[in-house]
């Protein structure tokens, strides 16, 4: 699959649009809904089925798991990131999930892809 547009990627809307060979159904913590939400395009392929980027720091994750959060996890790899991407989102009126104190600690991430 050939790469998007990163600038694209700056809305939701068409972050949503790249899952379409997304894993994970509606009813899973990890709908392509909430990926999209927590800053992720999905960027897979057969090889790698759940492989994500984050339109910000393009990070790029996989090996989600079923029980993971999109937001957790990305906090876990990348606090900075996501902190300035919930603010960014905020200021274009998207709306931004909340993250339990302290949940961070608590959570492994998936694994970060190497680059
Ligand atoms: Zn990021």
């Amino acid at each position: 699959m050939k790469d998007k547009d990163t600038v694209d990627m700056l809305l939701k809307e068409k972050r949503l649009k790249t899952f379409k060979k997304w894993p994970y159904g509606e009813d899973s913590k990890l709908n392509k809904e909430a990926m999209a939400a927590a800053g992720f395009y999905f960027i897979g392929s057969k090889s790698n089925p759940d492989l994500v980027r984050c339109f910000l720091c393009f990070k790029e994750l996989d090996g989600w798991e079923e029980e993971d959060d999109p937001w957790l996890d990305f906090l876990v790899q990348s606090a900075a990131c996501i902190n300035f991407g919930r603010m960014t989102m905020k200021e274009r009126g998207e709306e931004v999930p909340l993250l339990p104190l302290g949940a961070a600690e608590q959570v492994e991430g998936p694994r970060q892809v190497l680059l």
